[in-house]
């Protein structure tokens, strides 16, 4: 997948990001295209625009310097598509992996997102007590996803069913 550029809203560039992403940020209003690929468009049904080679933030953010994002309960929960982690199902709760009673942090790699059954299923034990595999390892999101969880945007999405890809 081509990587596209995001400027801030002062234009100065801040990293970049899948071109899904930055469709989705375009799609959103949160993000208008500066410069596009020549050839290449994204179709679908409801939309034919160019695929953004940059893209620039309509609202202006504040990045701190440091690579990693700082960890949130809602971050989890974006990172892991609102998926349990045990299950698969809809997750609306944070489990942490080593339970806090057990000296468990509030960390990336900790905390999973979790349907509020497993949650509780799982209670004050580890994956391994509980006979309760992770169905994927918890991860650091890297400084594109960080950006991406400052400015709010729900998913980690891939595009629309919808849109496809073609060159023209
Ligand atoms: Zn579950």
């Amino acid at each position: 997948m081509r990587d596209t550029l995001v400027l801030n809203a002062s234009f100065e560039p801040l990293s970049t990001v899948t071109l899904n992403r930055a469709i989705v940020l375009v799609l959103q209003d949160k993000a208008v295209v500066e410069q596009a690929h020549p050839e290449l468009r994204m179709r679908g049904a409801a939309v034919d625009i160019p695929a953004p080679r940059v893209i620039r933030l309509c609202r202006y953010v504040r990045v701190p310097f440091r690579r990693q994002a700082p960890w949130s309960r809602r971050g989890v929960l974006v990172r892991d598509r609102h998926r349990c982690a045990y299950c698969g199902r809809r997750a609306t709760t944070v489990d942490h992996v080593v339970p806090r009673s057990r000296g468990g942090q509030d960390t990336w790699l900790n905390t999973v997102a979790s349907c509020a059954e497993d949650n509780h299923r799982k209670a004050d034990r580890t994956p391994e007590q509980a006979g309760m595999p992770l169905l994927r390892e918890p991860f650091e999101p890297t400084p594109a996803d960080a950006m991406l969880l400052t400015l709010g945007a729900e998913e980690f999405a891939a595009l629309p069913d919808w849109l496809a890809t073609d060159a023209a």
